[in-house]
This record gives C-alpha cells, sequence and structure tokens, in this order.
C-alpha cells in the first residue's frame, strides 16, 4: 500500500500528540458509600454500627465523637483509620475526606439541625435520625442546607423501607376493603431513666417527638395522605418527679380527608406496639407495627403478612446509600421528616389551648 507524503506527515503527527497527551484518569463510581456516624450512644453503638457490617451498598467508614476513650474502642472493633476520626469541633474537615461519603446524625433529637447543616455544608450527602429536629424551622433549615449544597438529605424512618409495612402502605394506596375509617396506632416502652436527654426540653426530649413521631408516621402512611386537623390533644404524666419538663404520656386524634379518624398514642411508661385499621369492607391490625424485627400484619379475611427481614437498618441504609449512587430521590427524605414535625407543633398546640387545630 502507497501512502503520500501529506498523509505520512498527518498520521504521524497524530501519534505524537497521542504520545504527549496527558493520561486522563476517570474516577470509577464507588460501589460502597463510606458512611460517618456522628454520636456514639445507643442507636449508633448497638443498632447501626452492626447493621453497617450487613450493608452492601455502604459501609462504616468513619466517626465524629466528642468522647476520646470511645476512639481507640471503634477503631479496633471496626478497622476504622485514624484519619477518619473526628469532633464536633474539627467534623468540618470531612470535606476533604475521599472516604467519607455520607455523615449520619445520631445525636439528641435539637443538635440535629446544626451539625445536619455542618454536614451538607462539607459537600458530603446528610442522613439524619428521627425525629428530624424539635421545630418545623429547624426542619426547613436542614432541608435548605441540603439543597444549597446539592446533597441528599434523608431521615432514618427505618420502617418505611421493611417489606411488611411497605405491605401495610400498599393496602392504604390499594385498598382492598374500601374506606379506611378509623387507624389506631400505639407505641411505648417503659423507660426506666431519670435524667437523660429523653426528659430534657432543651435536648428535644418528651414522649411526642421520640415515640410521638411512630404512630404519626404511620398514620399518614395507612392512610396515605396528610390529616386536615388536629382534633383533641392531651399530653401528660403519671410520674411528675421524673418528666417535669417534657410529657410522658401523648395522645392526639387526627381528621383525614374524606372523614378518616387517626388516633394516635406514645408512652415513656407502657410496653405497646400496634396498629390496626378498620375499613368500610373490612379490617387489618399490626402487632408489632415498630419493632426492630417481626413487624406482623393480619387482615380480616385471614391473609398473615409476615415477610422476613435480615436487619432493618441494613436495608434502610443500603436503599438511601443506593438513591444516592443512582441520584434518585430516597424514601424519607427531609421533606417527610418536616411534616410530621409540623403536626408534632399542632399537636402541642391543641393540648395546650384544648382548641382544634387546623393543619
Ligand atoms: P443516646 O443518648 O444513647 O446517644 C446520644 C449520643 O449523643 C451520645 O453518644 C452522646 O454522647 C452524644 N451527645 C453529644 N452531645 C450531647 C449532649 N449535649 N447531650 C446528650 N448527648 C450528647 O441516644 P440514642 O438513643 O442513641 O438516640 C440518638 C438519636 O437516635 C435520637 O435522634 C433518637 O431518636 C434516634 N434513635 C432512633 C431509633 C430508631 O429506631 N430509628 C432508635 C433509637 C434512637
Amino acid at each position: 500500500m502507497s501512502i503520500n507524503r501529506r498523509e505520512f506527515i498527518k498520521s504521524t503527527a497524530a501519534l505524537s500528540a497521542v504520545s504527549f497527551m496527558p493520561t486522563i484518569i476517570i474516577p470509577r463510581a464507588k460501589t460502597s458509600l463510606g458512611v460517618a456516624l456522628v454520636g456514639l450512644g445507643y442507636y449508633s453503638k448497638d443498632l447501626l454500627s452492626p447493621a453497617l457490617q450487613l450493608t452492601k451498598k455502604c459501609h462504616l467508614a468513619g466517626i465524629v465523637t466528642g468522647s476520646p476513650e470511645k476512639i481507640p474502642v471503634w477503631e479496633q472493633k471496626y478497622g476504622i483509620k485514624s484519619k477518619n476520626v473526628y469532633n464536633y469541633q474539627n467534623m468540618e474537615e470531612i470535606a476533604n475526606n475521599d472516604d467519607i461519603d455520607v455523615i449520619y446524625i445520631v445525636l439528641p433529637p435539637a443538635m440535629h439541625a446544626e451539625y445536619a447543616i455542618k454536614a451538607a455544608n462539607t459537600g458530603k450527602n446528610v442522613w439524619v435520625e428521627k425525629p428530624m429536629e424539635v421545630t418545623a424551622d429547624k426542619c426547613q433549615a436542614m432541608i435548605d442546607a441540603a439543597r444549597k449544597n446539592k446533597v441528599q438529605l434523608a431521615i432514618g424512618y427505618r420502617l418505611q423501607h421493611e417489606p411488611n409495612t411497605q405491605e401495610l402502605i400498599k393496602l392504604g394506596k390499594d385498598r382492598p376493603y374500601g374506606a379506611i375509617k378509623k387507624v389506631s396506632a400505639e407505641a411505648g416502652y417503659v423507660d426506666p431513666r431519670t435524667n437523660h436527654w429523653k426528659q430534657n426540653k432543651a435536648l428535644g426530649g418528651g414522649v411526642m417527638l421520640d415515640m410521638g413521631v411512630y404512630p404519626l408516621n404511620a398514620l399518614r402512611y395507612t392512610f396515605q395522605s396528610e390529616p386536615t386537623r388536629v382534633l383533641n390533644a392531651e399530653l401528660t404524666t403519671t410520674r411528675p418527679e421524673i418528666y417535669h419538663e417534657v410529657e410522658e404520656i401523648g395522645k392526639f386524634t387526627l381528621e383525614f380527608p374524606g372523614g378518616g379518624i387517626g388516633y394516635g398514642m406514645a408512652s415513656f411508661g407502657q410496653n405497646i406496639n400496634q396498629l390496626s385499621a378498620v375499613c368500610d369492607k373490612g379490617s387489618y391490625d399490626f402487632s408489632p407495627f415498630q419493632g426492630y424485627s417481626g413487624v406482623k400484619g393480619k387482615t380480616s379475611d385471614g391473609r398473615i403478612i409476615n415477610i422476613p427481614l435480615e436487619n432493618q437498618q441494613a436495608r434502610q441504609m443500603d436503599d438511601d446509600a443506593n438513591a444516592i449512587m443512582t441520584k434518585t430521590k430516597n424514601i424519607a427524605p427531609g421533606e417527610e421528616g418536616i411534616r410530621d414535625i409540623r403536626i408534632v407543633e399542632a399537636i402541642k398546640e391543641c393540648a395546650k389551648t384544648g382548641k382544634s387545630v387546623k393543619l
């Protein structure tokens, strides 16, 4: 094959250009996101860190703690590198740490906004435990910070990721028993502690924020609609020597579109965990409806809803990591968390004034 001079010059010029081209390294998309837990109390230690050993799309990469004595314990147990250990003062430096993709806030509720906003400003994605915060204004500030930084914000509503709860949600969407007329949801446990943040107003204690968001969120996902009015509410205690700043027991009734009635109850003094829905042509009960394992339902025509799940928190975190990796909406974003907090505020107003509150 003959080649003329002009073609020869063109092809060698192209070759030499190639040989001088800088090597461009295209970063491979991560298959597992690094999570840093902020606050190493009960939920991080007993539930989230073990669950992060089971997750497939994320892993425990870092910690943020104000308790130096916890650092060697966590480093040894989970092989956390010392460069991925932060405290509350220097956590902003996570911005420069490629090992960490998600900052998970697991602090007392009244500290969620401050640290979620700091986390969003690092440019990392943010997960926040329930309740989202103590006021809707603080929730909105968290949503705004996530939007401004173009990061995902997910609230730790583990049940919305749970397959039996998803069946309950489907019953609300499909309405196989006709209109849903009345739902009651009650959640509580006996808390023997006397001087914890759950009894402290400034830190976001009180049963309505802590346990109350379970029946409240459940009424909303069972009806598959938003309540229009708080009809009545009562916040009380049977142990005033312990619960003098915040309520120990919360009871509330909500009106839903079409006249459905939702009754919710939460308590720090009683073990209770059940939900029941009465419809036009049947009913269903879930008991437990919010435990860490074994959410179980039964319908009036004999269907048992009891899908096995190894670990709720692992499912939740894998779902939320997948939403980040695929740039899709997560199941329980900040906009979901703020809805409950707005209703908690209305329930508190209703309890105080004795008058129903329009939502
Ligand atoms: P916890 O009291 O056991 O832990 C709180 C952590 O925050 C501790 O490590 C503590 O040292 C730290 N902290 C930092 N500053 C503090 C301060 N000023 N006062 C008190 N603690 C401070 O609480 P927890 O039970 O782990 O709850 C943490 C969050 O997780 C809360 O939002 C709670 O509602 C949520 N939670 C969720 C579930 C669930 O099932 N999704 C279950 C339990 C707790």
